[in-house]
């Protein structure tokens, strides 16, 4: 128990020691070597291409990262109860919380009672309840994106720098084994080969990002969270789709689709115990 603790206490350091490792290169693969290469023009120090594609890439990851920082900034709702209750005899949560009665979580990583908890993400080293859903899925959304630019610019940067073609499917599936075999034989340098790791990576967490987010969406237009569906709780919400969905993205949700600002408005429940705060 002890050693899955620690397990989980070294991800959640190490995941956003990831992201923003993985940011940065992109960063740098992008500004120095994607939009130079592909959009170069002798004689022409600006061109079109290269502002549209700076803008689009830039905007892509504006919004993932500002959604990064508005899941932290406007965390899950959480209660604040100093005594800790015991996890419940029929519990089957052992791996990062409790649960408790009423729907509510012990995170344990968190050290929080968290209420309407969805799951703990170690990238936002955070829990993602009802509060900050939308952040997080408009996360998941830019982040997928991004990464999916970033394969193709690099797919693209390959082709105009190395004259690789990829009109072959099986270009792409055995670009990885081959470079690696090419570096080992000197052929290629440490940077070429860390660019193809790079399309790999993009692709997976591109991928592994929709199909999160898919799933995210489905279980809030359910009126469900993440840890009751691994509990097996799935069961009908009694409001309607969009009463749900706008539970989560707020009323302003057309606005921060496009841009990371606030659009969830306080619960009524957050009213209320402020009241009760005051009383
Ligand atoms: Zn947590």
């Amino acid at each position: 128990m002890i050693i899955r603790m620690f397990k989980l206490r070294l991800l959640n350091a190490i995941a956003p020691a990831y992201f923003f490792s993985a940011t940065t290169v992109t960063f740098i693969f992008h500004f120095y070597f994607f939009i130079p290469t592909i959009f170069q023009s002798p004689g022409i120090s600006l061109r079109a291409s290269t502002v549209i594609h700076t803008g689009v890439f830039l905007y892509l990851m504006l919004n993932a990262l500002g959604n990064y920082v508005m899941a932290i900034k406007y965390p899950a709702e959480s209660s604040h109860e100093t005594v800790i209750p015991a996890c419940s005899a029929d519990c089957s949560d052992k791996i990062d919380a409790h649960y408790l009665l009423n729907g509510r979580h012990f995170c344990k990583l968190c050290k929080k009672i968290i209420l309407r908890r969805d799951h703990h993400c170690f990238f936002t080293g955070n829990c993602i309840g009802n509060k900050n859903m939308r952040y997080f899925i408009m996360f998941c959304i830019y982040t997928s994106c991004t990464c999916l630019y970033s394969l193709v610019l690099g797919v693209a940067f390959l082709t105009v720098e190395y004259n690789i073609s990829f009109e072959n499917p099986l270009t792409f599936l055995t670009l990885l084994p081959l470079s690696t075999g090419y570096f080992f034989l000197g052929v290629i340098s440490g940077l070429q080969l860390f660019l193809v790791l790079m399309l790999y990576v993009w692709l997976g967490i591109g991928l592994v990002c929709a199909g999160f987010c898919c799933q995210q969406v489905l279980l809030v237009a359910r009126g469900q969270t993440y840890c009751q569906m691994k509990r097996g709780q799935l069961v009908e919400s009694r409001n309607s789709w969009k009463d749900n969905l706008s539970d989560v993205f707020g009323s302003r949700w057309a606005l921060g689709f496009f841009l990371p600002v606030q659009t969830v408005e306080a619960f009524p429940r957050d009213i209320a115990v402020q009241h009760h705060k005051h009383d």
